[in-house]
């Protein structure tokens, strides 16, 4: 099987927003709407403290609140682990903007939908180089894509000699992994 997940090196992250404004042109956003928000968090204790920039996007959860709370299963899983929002069953009710622990889905106005990050799906899905924009446009390298069942993988291989982990640990099963 194929399970799609993300590294983000947040030690290598300047917070420059390559990623963003790549992900934003890839998906004809508007310059409002984001698919990746950003958080400054502290870390350390004084006087050696480090503020690092953390980019936060949809984690594609494997026990995803957003896609049980769905009343009309526009939110779904994929075989390969992606969680896809149909825009055709979506009714807008913002439930599982709500829902979601990481704050990263966004209501658009103009098609009533509520968006998030699919993974670029789109070119995967059509045999093109299955990567993500937001990896293609970091400039310090600090994203890898890949498939988390693939133990010899580049993805999976960074997590383990990175001591990756979920940004909230166990919560939700995400498949983004950060380095902090
Ligand atoms: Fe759903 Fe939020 Fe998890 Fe993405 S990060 S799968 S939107 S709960
Ligand atoms: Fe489902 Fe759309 Fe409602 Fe979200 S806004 S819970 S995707 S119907």
């Amino acid at each position: 099987m194929t399970r799609y997940g993300m590294l983000i090196d947040t030690k290598n992250c300047i917070g420059c927003y390559a990623c963003r404004a790549a992900c934003q042109r890839q998906n004809g956003l508007d310059p409002e709407i984001d698919y990746i928000r950003y958080e400054e968090r502290e870390t350390g204790t004084f006087p050696v403290v480090h503020v690092e920039s953390v980019p936060l996007q949809c984690m594609h959860c494997e026990d995803a609140p957003c896609v049980s709370i769905c009343p009309t299963g526009a939110s779904y899983i994929t075989e390969d682990g992606i969680v896809r929002v149909d825009e055709n069953k979506c009714i807008g009710c913002r439930y599982c903007m709500a829902a979601c622990p990481y704050q990263v889905r966004v209501h658009n106005t103009k098609t009533g939908a509520v968006e998030k990050c699919r993974f670029c799906t789109v070119e995967a899905y059509e045999g093109r180089a299955v990567t993500c924009s937001c990896v293609e446009a970091c400039v310090t390298g600090c994203r890898i894509f890949g498939d988390l069942d693939d133990p010899e993988g580049e993805l999976s291989r960074a997590i383990v000699e990175k001591n990756a982990l979920p940004i909230s640990g166990d919560l939700t099963k995400a498949k983004i992994f950060y380095v902090r």
